[in-house]
């Protein structure tokens, strides 16, 4: 039977490292699809158009958002994030869990959308490792770390509001826990309504009185 894939929406700090433990989940298992968001912000070196995200201007964004062809989106530190639907919505279809690395506020509209998501936040062992990855990053000024650290303090009080915590101690524990957990969605009640119907129908029918002649 085709099962409908998982929406995982994973958030955590700017430097918790959820972009490796994703990375390593992609390719140690073929279930899964990321989704490519849009974003007004500048590449990063390294980063390239359609793979990390599609880099647009404020203008080819908002007209997305007029479309209707973002999920969700959301401002994050002077730029514009946003999860388009199309993709999303085919790869479900297919069966595939469908990885959303999003920041909160966007997890947040996901959950009022799909009610099913599974929402998991990923931290970093301690504060002080979080300033220590993104400064070993490289790859921001000073300014930008400072304007993450504030902004990770207030992503801090919307933790709760996510499903499942998982410390980023080593990518490989974090990799595998996080790979349980969106498993087991699978076996949820809800996620099974189909095999449920068949179940009842096949005994129905199993029990039935032959018909008399
Ligand atoms: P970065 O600039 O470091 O790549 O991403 C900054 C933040 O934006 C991260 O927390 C990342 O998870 C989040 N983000 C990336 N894509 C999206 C998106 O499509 N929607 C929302 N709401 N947040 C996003």
């Amino acid at each position: 039977m085709q099962h409908q894939g998982i929406l995982a929406v994973i958030s955590g700090f700017s430097g918790a490292g959820k972009g490796t433990v994703m990375k390593a989940l992609l390719e140690q298992y073929d279930s899964y699809a990321l989704s490519v968001s849009a974003t007004t912000r500048e590449p990063r070196p390294g980063e390239a158009n359609g793979r990390e995200y599609f880099f647009v201007s404020e203008q080819e964004f908002t007209s997305m958002i007029e479309k209707g062809d973002l999920i969700e989106y959301a401002r994050y530190v002077n730029h514009y994030y946003g999860t388009p639907k199309a993709y999303v919505e085919s790869m479900l279809a297919e069966g595939k869990d469908v990885l959303l690395e999003i920041e909160i506020q966007g997890a947040l509209k996901v959950k009022q959308q799909f009610p099913e998501a599974l929402l998991v936040f990923i931290v970093p062992p301690s504060a002080a490792e979080l300033k220590n990855r993104l400064l070993s990053r490289g790859t921001e000024s000073e300014d930008v770390i400072e304007k993450r650290l504030s902004r990770a303090a207030e992503e801090a009080e919307g933790m709760s509001s996510y499903d499942y915590i998982l410390v980023n101690d080593t990518v490989e524990d974090c990799t595998a826990r996080l790979h349980g957990l969106i498993q087991s969605q699978h076996y949820k009640t809800s996620a099974n309504q189909k095999l449920i119907a068949q179940m009842e129908q096949e005994l129905k029918e199993l029990t039935a009185k032959p018909k008399e002649i």
